[in-house]
């Protein structure tokens, strides 16, 4: 009998093939297996024999909708800066996504980052994927030179050891926490839905930083960054990072260092972490992808926490839905800003 996974890698290849074959898409983009054991890489296939290539486990961490924009970018003809684009439909592309990659693409359908009609989603409820530094821990740190997965244990192999390891165990934080495993938006499905997840203390981890006091909360955010290095592979992974010139890159007017000073560091990350708030799908993928082991999606998860409390919103669950932070009423309670407009006054 096979596992869930040679299932769904299965019905990938063969979703992919037969898209690619039809035309309906020029290319497809899921994944296919990494160069290391237990690391998995995003993967476009362009004809039927690349679809041979896609591959599924519990190592598909970096969010598929960060390589939507530009993959759909690079299938329209060349034209010059301002041109509209040509008359007529242009080319789509497949994609998988599971609850957080479809939510990604719904804020991406939102911020006009990509057209609806050009993504053909092919759905999958996520299991939650495993967090690779969990399961190093998880072996004593010993080097692994072979993974196999089942569906609810990890058989984890080394230079003298092999161990049996217990798959949610070694799931990453924000997939133990998630409610939303289901893809929002889909034009085919593989496998089923399985509905939302009640988790009462899906905010744990904030809670307990929540609690703190602002010195120790402060000393908490330094310890937490002190190792980064600036490489920004957090910002790179991350599907709501598209800015043509980011704030870290833009050298006129110079908005923050280039050196890991650790002022410059922490503007880094409170920035990074602010633009992504109210649009964040806690997708884990720049957490994933540090190699420093910064968690630095604990900034991006206190304020979706706040974006829930304070507007009830959830970003990407209602394509219909405004996000709250780009979106302004008048009666908006921000009695900060709009203090004392009085008929009559100058606007
Ligand atoms: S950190 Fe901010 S400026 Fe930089 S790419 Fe992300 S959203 Fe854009
Ligand atoms: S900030 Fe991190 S968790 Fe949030 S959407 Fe971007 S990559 Fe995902
Ligand atoms: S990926 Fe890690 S080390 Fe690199 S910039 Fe982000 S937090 Fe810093």
């Amino acid at each position: 009998m096979s596992s869930v996974n040679e299932r769904i890698t299965q019905e990938i290849q063969s979703i992919a093939a037969s898209m690619l074959e039809s035309g309906q898409v020029a290319a497809f983009l899921g994944y296919s297996q990494g160069t290391l054991p237990g690391t998995m890489q995003p993967f476009v296939a362009r004809d039927v024999e690349d679809a041979k290539k896609f591959s599924w486990n519990s190592f598909c961490v970096i969010n598929l909708a960060n390589y939507l924009p530009a993959l759909l970018r690079s299938l329209e003809p060349p034209r010059r800066r301002g041109e509209p684009p040509p008359e007529g439909p242009l080319p789509k592309v497949g994609v998988l996504a599971t609850g957080c990659w479809s939510r990604n693409m719904v804020v991406q359908i939102q911020e006009n980052q990509i057209e609806r009609q050009r993504a053909v989603i092919v759905g999958i409820s996520s299991r939650g994927m495993v967090s690779r530094r969990k399961l190093e821990a998880a072996v004593g740190y010993r080097e692994i030179t072979h993974i196999e997965e089942q569906d609810n244990s990890l058989l984890v192999r080394g230079d003298g050891f092999e161990e049996t390891i217990n798959r949610w165990d070694v799931v990453r934080d924000n997939c133990q926490t998630c409610v939303h495993p289901d893809p929002v938006i889909y034009d085919k499905l593989i496998g089923s839905l399985s509905g939302d997840r009640k988790i009462p203390d899906r905010f744990r981890q904030v809670e307990e930083i929540e609690a703190l006091s602002v010195d120790d909360r402060w000393q908490w955010f330094q310890n937490e960054i002190s190792s980064c290095i600036r490489c920004y592979a957090c910002r790179n992974a991350c599907p709501l990072c598209y800015c043509p010139t980011c704030f870290v890159d833009d050298s006129r007017p110079q908005w923050v260092g280039k050196s890991i000073d650790p002022v410059d560091t922490a503007l880094f990350h409170i920035l990074r972490a602010y633009h992504c708030a109210g649009r964040c799908t806690d997708c884990g993928s720049c957490e994933s992808v540090c190699p420093m082991g910064i968690r630095m999606r604990l900034f991006t998860k206190k304020l979706q926490k706040d974006v829930l409390e304070l507007y009830g919103f959830e970003p990407g669950l209602d394509p219909d839905a405004p996000l709250p932070l780009s979106t302004y009423k008048m009666d908006d309670p921000e009695e900060f800003i709009l203090t004392h407009i009085k008929k009559g006054d100058k606007k």
